[in-house]
């Protein structure tokens, strides 16, 4: 299910990100890394919006630094077609 609209997609039409045991937040374009993820889907006004309102701090209860948000979009700007 993604975080942002709160729809269920197919696996493929997620974007996963991780946050491992130390703590670090990763795009998980495997599906394999370990950890807790959260997903969002590939729309674009998905992405945006858990940018600007920054729905992975709420997913994951914590202070997601600016990065991590920023390696979302870059992702996505590679995914999208
Ligand atoms: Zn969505």
């Amino acid at each position: 299910m993604c975080i942002v609209c709160k729809n269920m997609f197919a696996k493929n039409d997620l974007v996963r990100v991780v946050r491992n045991k130390q703590g670090e937040y990763l795009i998980d374009t495997t599906s394999k890394a370990n950890g807790r993820g959260a997903y969002i889907c590939k729309n674009k006004d998905c992405v945006v919006k858990c940018c600007e309102k920054r729905y992975l701090n709420k997913a994951f209860k914590a202070e997601v630094k600016d990065e991590v948000y920023a390696n979302l979009k870059e992702n996505y700007e590679l995914i999208k077609d």
